[in-house]
């Protein structure tokens, strides 16, 4: 089984969805340790990712689809979040270059190009409490789940679940990136807020892989 471009798009028409659902629960999480605005800013981005789709044509490849979104969500989420998902979907999508059939070896390249742009544009470590929290145990899990044999839906599956431990494993943690960091210990017992919408995000792939 493969995964093609109108999983991308479902992909992100998913995201849309939940995170539109989540904003004011992440907007909730980020005033706790942040500025209040990490809802706002997913939902901003994600309802232009929705317009962008729209016109995107019926034979592009995953990696444009991929491409087309990141600029998106560069060009119209403010803040840290906007540049860090951006990059994330463009490394992704020079991942995949121009396949346009992606099998579980490809779902696990593009997760872990996308951890990967965070890390090289944030300069986040797992522990720091960031999204990076929840992109690292999500890529690890998905690479054991292709080691095992699963299908691209079972490895996105495995990652979506694994990004949410590791974003619920924020919660303890003190802050060394990004706004929260300066509230030093006051950070303990909150999750961070863009740790929860990459486990969205990832949840929102895998239920786009649950019927292609
Ligand atoms: P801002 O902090 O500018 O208001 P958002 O509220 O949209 O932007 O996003 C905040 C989230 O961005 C944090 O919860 C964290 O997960 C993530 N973040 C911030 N800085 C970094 C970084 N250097 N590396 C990875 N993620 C980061
Ligand atoms: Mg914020």
């Amino acid at each position: 089984m493969s995964l093609d471009a109108t999983w991308v798009v479902e992909w992100m028409r998913h995201s849309a969805r939940v995170l539109a659902e989540n904003r004011a629960e992440l907007g909730t999480l980020d005033r706790e340790i942040g500025d209040g605005d990490h809802g706002e800013n997913m939902d901003r981005g994600f309802i232009a990712v929705l317009s962008e789709l729209d016109a995107i044509p019926d034979d592009a490849t995953p990696g444009e689809v991929l491409r087309r979104a990141a600029m998106t969500l560069i060009s119209t989420i403010g803040g840290a979040a906007g540049p860090l998902y951006g990059t994330a979907l463009l490394k992704a999508s020079d991942a995949v270059g121009s396949e346009t059939q992606l099998d579980g070896a490809s779902i696990v390249a593009l997760l872990r190009a996308a951890r990967d742009g965070i890390v090289l544009r944030g300069k986040a470590e797992v522990g720091e409490k960031t999204m990076v929290d929840s992109w690292t145990p999500a890529v690890d899990a998905a690479s054991s789940a292709e080691g095992a044999g699963e299908s691209p839906a079972g490895i996105l599956r495995a990652a979506a679940e694994a990004g949410s431990a590791g974003a619920e494993a924020t919660e303890p943690l003190i802050a060394r990136k990004g706004r929260a960091s300066y509230l030093g210990e006051r950070a303990i017992g909150h999750r961070d807020p863009g740790a929860q919408s990459t486990a969205l995000i990832l949840h929102a792939a895998a239920d786009a892989a649950r019927n292609a």
